[in-house]
């Protein structure tokens, strides 16, 4: 049996609230491990850490699942060794061979202890820990202030020794800051914006805008595949996919084409905001970034955003696409974002569209289309898909 040890994140700064927040984390990880295999593992929450106990043939399904976990600032695959000062720097030295055959110079030891009755305090376990496995790993030496290896030691109701910690997705646990509806594209913007979102605490819900048979099925099965990766840091989300094929040729052949992006946008905005009044979303989330194109001049997104009564969250505002990118790859949404089906968007974008939409031109011509019907229409025919 083995046991993975984990460091809530900023939970510690919760005050009166923690334990409201812990208990979301618990079921979190709870939902996750026994969705990637029933009954694989077995939690355990002790002052102020998560412990997971599983089989050693379950080590990579657990640990994909710490890896996707939000609400965690480390975790680390450890044992749980009795609480004597032997047994503890007998592990301290099987930790030091263990890194010191992966190739390691350096090291230094951390230790917290907890249980205050325990002989050696932390300052003694860093000390002796550091002798003992410099005395028995010849080649291993200390390093202070950038060890290649941490080896750590917590003394707690049990001891643990562990070398591998690794860094958590940190944030704040999915669940514990309301529902947010997100307007996810193909693109490779929207599913870093709901991640953000997600690492906030947030709960996703997300709409996706089509335009069939303009756009493929192809397109469309690339945003269930974007909404199920997101969907598994997220606990899943619900996506509703709308046709938005009526609309779209309302402003082509009514509107004047410069504004017909900016005007496509506000319809998207008008119908996200009913669907979010209807399943409870507190909030609409873009992967809008100041500037990116011209429908995202701060001019266009004033335009964009009248009308709307709930919050809109733009995650992105302040990002450049690099760093976006370096997000999406590290989610694991870029491959698939970057696969080449049109966006809705897209097909009907103007060679010379509006940089700086006046916001009162923009209503009097999101009037004019007298487009409520097209979108009550658009919402009952939505689809709805459990992710
Ligand atoms: P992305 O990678 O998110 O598509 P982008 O750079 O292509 O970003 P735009 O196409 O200008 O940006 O879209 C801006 C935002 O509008 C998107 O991030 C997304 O939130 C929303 N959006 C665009 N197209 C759609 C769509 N077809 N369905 C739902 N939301 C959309
Ligand atoms: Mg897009």
């Amino acid at each position: 049996m083995n046991t993975w040890l984990l460091k809530p994140g900023e939970l510690s700064l919760k005050g009166g609230n923690r334990k409201s927040f812990e208990d979301v984390l618990k079921r979190n990880l709870l939902a996750m491990l026994n969705k990637a295999k029933p009954g694989m593992a077995r939690i355990e929450f002790r002052s102020g850490r998560f412990f997971v106990h599983g089989a050693e043939e379950d080590s990579a399904a657990i640990e994909n699942v710490l890896s996707r976990l939000i609400g965690i600032s480390g975790w680390a695959k450890t044992h749980a060794y009795p609480k004597t000062a032997e047994d503890v720097m007998r592990a301290c030295v099987a930790e030091g061979e263990k890194i010191h055959a992966a190739g390691i110079g350096t090291f230094k030891i951390e230790a917290r202890r907890t249980d205050k009755s325990f002989p050696l305090d932390s300052y003694a376990l860093r000390s002796k820990g550091g002798e003992v496995v410099l005395d028995a790993v010849p080649g291993l030496k200390v390093d202070v202030h950038h060890p290649e290896a941490i080896i750590q030691i917590e003394i707690r109701e049990k001891a643990y020794v562990y070398s591998n910690a690794r860094k958590g997705l940190r944030g704040l646990p999915v669940g514990t800051a309301g529902r947010g509806l997100l307007l996810l594209s193909g693109g490779i913007d929207s599913p870093v914006a709901g991640f953000l979102m997600a690492s906030r605490g947030m709960g996703i819900d997300a709409v996706h805008f089509h335009a069939y048979p303009y756009t493929s099925a192809e397109a469309r099965s690339k945003v269930i595949r974007l909404a199920e990766i997101l969907g598994s840091y997220c606990m899943g989300i619900r996506l509703y996919v709308v046709g938005f094929t009526k609309v779209q040729m309302r402003i082509k052949e009514t509107s004047p084409l410069p504004w017909s992006t900016v005007l496509l946008r506000m319809a998207m905005m008008d119908c996200a905001e009913q669907i979010a009044r209807r399943v409870k979303s507190k909030c609409i989330i873009t992967g809008e970034s100041l500037s990116q194109v011209a429908s995202q001049t701060i001019e266009n997104i004033n335009c964009t955003q009248s009308g709307i009564t709930i919050p809109v969250l733009r995650p992105l505002i302040g990002m450049d696409k690099e760093s976006i990118i370096r997000k999406a790859e590290y989610i694991g949404t870029y491959k698939t974002s970057i696969e080449p089906y049109e966006d809705c968007c897209v097909l009907f974008s103007p060679p010379h569209p509006i940089l700086c939409g006046d916001p009162v031109e923009a209503s009097r011509l999101y009037q004019a289309l007298e487009l409520k019907p097209l979108i009550e229409q658009a919402l009952a025919d939505c689809e709805k898909i459990n992710i």
